[in-house]
């Protein structure tokens, strides 16, 4: 079996985003293979853990990537700030006599964001509406390498590393299997400091917030780095609360001073993408439906370059408004209608770039975060649940087949949903030993 098909078998997405399945990814060829080291959202520390303690195991795995791709370069961007990571990548480099660089980058958010690391490592622009491919790399982040280096030996991907901090009593990094509840991690992390708490999945800025998912669905996902607690009356738990396109829209209208910081500060209007901010915050205020603003309006359709990072939201606006959430609607809305944003030209950063990118100590404080940072960097706790619970939709592409049964016995490892016939999706293993007890969009075993 080749290196494609051991990491196809084995299940493995991209563990730091949308879940794209690796073996399509891999299966090209690009000039760079960048390894995304850089773990730029505030108070996740779950890669680094990973980049200290398998540093071997990603090194491994990024050369088998390389060489499966043809890559000339193989680049490793991570933050200058991280030096026993750095040290460890160096060490397990040298031990491999491998050519591999290490690009340091400053602690600024979103250095972490897949088109803001190709322009740091290549010097080239991901074209907007477009991929790092088009510039000649294939990005892909730490954990995925460590999940490839698995597959290498044949274990397929069914265990998760995750970040539990926030307001809970004993902030810890969790191995959990996936499928494991939510509520059972949040535990093992001493539980929630607030009741009625505010959960995200993921970092403070992109990450989404499952606290008002049924219960079914709080589970670990093969996407799932972090999990995070706030207090419902702490800024986070004002900003992340839910809100209708409405109702940010009437904000827009009547709180919008034009002044732009939005668009100023966005990395990727830095880029020189076209996306504006504070003009789509304007078109708000008309009078017209939005499906009709964005029919006619380009700059509306702008809204589709938008990485969700959250900048103008968190750190630019002065009046508290939401242009990050604005354009999340908005990108579902054209979905809908079947709009998308076409591919441009490569373009140039403007000259500014350099001095407009938001510091990350300085966003921390913005969320009203600082004291959770670095919380539980060296603590690390296993989660043997009773049951988890794995939706059969671990990532992009179409859900997975499942080819087991209520009643049947698994164990952890064995194959229970496959890739649907010529479809663009990943396969999903047992994360436990145990009966399945229910299938339906998520497979659900019972330990035993
Ligand atoms: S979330 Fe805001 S700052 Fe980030 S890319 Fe979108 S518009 Fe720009
Ligand atoms: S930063 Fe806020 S107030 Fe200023 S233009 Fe943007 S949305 Fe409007």
């Amino acid at each position: 079996m080749n290196f494609l098909e051991q990491v196809r078998d084995a299940g493995v997405i991209g563990c730091g985003g949308a879940g794209f399945p690796t073996h399509v990814k891999w299966n090209t060829t690009a000039e760079y293979l960048i390894v995304n080291a850089v773990e730029c959202e505030p108070l996740l520390c779950t890669d680094r853990y990973l980049i200290r303690t398998f540093a071997d195991r990603i090194i491994r795995a990024c050369l088998a990537a390389a060489e499966q791709i043809h890559a000339q370069k193989i680049v490793i961007a991570i933050k200058k700030a991280y030096e026993s990571e750095c040290k460890a990548l160096k060490n397990a480099i040298e031990a491999h006599r491998a050519n591999i660089e290490i690009h340091m980058m400053e602690s600024f958010y979103p250095a972490g964001d897949e088109q803001v690391v190709v322009r740091e490592v290549t010097g080239r622009t991901v074209p907007f509406g477009g991929i790092p491919l088009d510039v000649g790399a294939v990005v892909s982040n730490a954990a995925t390498l460590l999940a490839a280096s698995d597959a290498m030996d044949g274990a397929p991907l069914i265990e998760k590393y995750i970040t539990v901090t926030g307001a809970v009593r004993s902030p810890c990094i969790i191995k959990a299997p996936i499928g494991t509840p939510v509520a059972e991690c949040i535990r093992m992390a001493g539980g929630a400091l607030t009741e009625d708490a505010l959960m995200i999945a993921g970092g403070p800025m992109m990450g989404q917030v499952i606290s008002d998912k049924p219960e079914r669905e709080q589970a670990v996902t093969k996407t799932t780095s972090g999990l995070l607690v706030f207090s419902r009356e702490s800024y986070m738990g004002t900003y992340r609360c839910p809100m209708d396109l409405q109702a940010l829209r009437k904000k827009a209208a009547a709180a919008c001073i034009q002044c732009s910081y939005c668009t100023m500060l966005c990395p990727r209007h830095l880029l020189g993408h076209p996306l504006e901010p504070h003009r789509i915050m304007r078109m708000l205020a008309r009078k017209e439906e939005i499906t009709a603003l964005l029919q006619e309006n380009p700059t509306m359709q702008n809204a589709a370059y938008c990485s969700n990072c959250g900048v103008c939201t968190v750190y630019a606006c002065p009046m508290g408004l939401q242009p990050s959430r604005v354009n999340a609607f908005l990108k579902e809305e054209m979905s809908r209608m079947g709009l998308r944003g076409a591919k441009g030209p490569e373009t140039e950063p403007l000259d500014e770039r350099e001095w407009r990118k938001v510091p990350t100590g300085r966003l921390t404080a913005r969320l009203g975060a600082l004291h959770y940072e670095g919380q539980c960097a060296n603590v690390v706790r296993e989660v043997i649940p009773a049951q988890v619970t794995i939706s059969l939709r671990q990532g992009a592409g179409k859900a997975a087949e499942p080819i087991v049964k209520k009643g049947d016995a698994v164990t952890a490892g064995s194959l229970i949903a496959e890739i649907p016939n010529g479809a663009l999706g990943s396969r999903v293993h047992a994360s436990i030993s145990g009966t399945v007890t229910e299938v339906s969009g998520a497979i659900t075993i019972v330990g035993g």
